[in-house]
């Protein structure tokens, strides 16, 4: 008997092939515009395990494809609503990344503040010498008031982390989180104007682009500290730029770009920024896990009859 056919766009995590190799037919394609498929190999494909966008003209080509694996939890380069029309369901990765997330969010919120990559910067230059010390880092994590944009999966886990820190945390959501022990703001800019700390961990979507703007920046103040661990899309990075180059923001650290991997000239100057390649889930036990998952999705799929980790925007066959 032929085994399911299964297509892999582009680069993916080595564990996913390896974890599929043995029970499907795995066909690699390279990305392009058009997936380069002929008609017979295209109707013969089921399952997609993708890392990155999946547009919906993609789907329009897979006539047969019945689930699409997605290595992330963010998934905003997926036609989402295109496959949901088309009954694909849809998975991602939830859940297995966030403790290596929020523990980057800290890492990044410690760095930032106490200026720790500069300080060891300063010492690998050779400038550590008797009679001298690497200025006083301006800023403390002590007395802070932190706030959290977004309090999901992994913001819940940033907040967990930030209590033994004995800071104040707050946050804002679209709506409330009744269980959550912290004060709530419904809006953004209400927030910023009470903190002096913000972590964004929202995900990208047409309500939380360039958010992050000027005027919350002005709210933070020349005290205040940006840490972005979700999406490069949420911030204004030339207001951003603007902010740290005129001290009118105090430090941001980043994880995330409005264009990866292209980092703006004017957040590189800046001496108060942290600033990191979007490594927050980028451990190999966290990667391999991310992988397992995506596997584990189509294996399901295929021999369950259900999904492990759909997303609520597509439909999960009964
Ligand atoms: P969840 O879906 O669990 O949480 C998202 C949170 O954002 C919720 O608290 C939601 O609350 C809030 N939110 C969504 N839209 C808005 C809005 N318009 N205004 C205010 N709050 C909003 O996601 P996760 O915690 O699992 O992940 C969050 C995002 O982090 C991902 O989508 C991804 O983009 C990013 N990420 C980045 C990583 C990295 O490597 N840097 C790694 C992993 C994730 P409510 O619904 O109540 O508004």
């Amino acid at each position: 008997m032929s085994r399911i056919a299964i297509l892999v766009p582009g680069k993916i995590h080595e564990r996913v092939l390896e974890r599929l190799k043995d029970r499907f037919e795995i066909i690699t394609v390279t990305r392009e515009e058009k997936l380069g498929l002929d008609d017979e190999t295209a109707a013969r494909i089921r399952g997609v395990a993708v890392s990155g966008a999946f547009p919906g003209a993609w789907m329009d080509q897979l006539p047969g494809v019945e689930v699409i694996a997605s290595f992330g939890v963010g998934y905003d380069g997926m036609d989402v609503k295109r496959a949901a029309e088309k009954g694909i369901v849809v998975t991602n990765t939830p859940d297995v990344l966030n403790d290596e997330v929020a523990d980057t969010a800290i890492g990044l919120l410690l760095n930032t503040i106490r200026e720790l990559p500069r300080a060891e910067a300063w010492l690998r230059a050779g400038n550590w010498k008797r009679g001298t010390a690497y200025p006083l880092s301006r800023f403390s994590l002590k007395g802070r008031h932190v706030g959290l944009y977004g309090l999901g999966r992994i913001g819940l886990e940033i907040a967990k982390r930030l209590e033994p820190f004995k800071v104040k945390i707050s946050y804002h959501t679209r709506s409330r989180h009744a269980d959550a022990p912290y004060d709530y703001y419904s809006s953004l800019s209400g927030l910023a104007e009470a903190v002096d700390t913000l972590i964004a961990i929202v995900p990208k979507t047409p309500q939380t682009h360039k958010t992050i703007d000027a005027d919350i920046l002005a709210s933070l103040g020349p005290n205040g500290i940006l840490v972005n661990v979700g999406r490069g899309w949420t911030v204004d990075e030339e207001a951003l730029s603007a902010a740290l180059a005129s001290g009118a923001l105090g430090a941001a650290g980043l994880d995330v770009f409005y264009q990866e991997p292209t980092v703006p000239a004017t957040l590189l100057e800046p001496a108060n920024a942290v600033l990191l390649p979007h490594v927050a889930s980028a451990s190999v036990p966290t990667r391999n896990a991310m992988a397992d998952l995506v596997a584990d999705n189509l294996i399901a799929w295929f021999e369950k009859g259900s999904a492990l980790t759909p997303v609520p925007e597509t439909p999960q066959k009964a």
